[in-house]
């Protein structure tokens, strides 16, 4: 029986390590601009954040994003982050005591 070795990468924010498939990759693209990179194929410079919503709190997301790419994030990069971030709350189930 074969293993199949699986890639892991760790995300930024809780240092836990996952497999590159479950995480979701910014990329610093050769042109020195920070990009979300949804299907993790983009060139450059990687970064990876795990899709656990409390990851996503970008006052602590951007800052570990700058320094791991060694660059800033633009207004489009952070308006990219704060995007995909809903998109994770929102698939969320409701929070447990929440009247329906
Ligand atoms: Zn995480």
């Amino acid at each position: 029986m074969a293993k199949k070795h699986v890639p892991m990468r760790t995300c930024v924010v809780c240092g836990r390590s996952y497999p590159k498939r479950e995480l979701i990759r910014v990329v610093r693209t050769p042109e020195g601009r920070v990009e979300l990179d949804l299907q993790g194929k983009k060139p450059g410079r990687g970064a990876y954040l795990c899709t656990d919503p409390a990851c996503w709190d970008l006052r602590v997301a951007i800052p570990r994003l700058q320094r791991t790419l060694r660059a800033p994030l633009d207004e489009e990069a952070r308006h990219a982050l704060a995007e995909y971030a809903n998109t994770l709350r929102e698939r969320r189930p409701a929070v447990v005591g929440e009247i329906p």
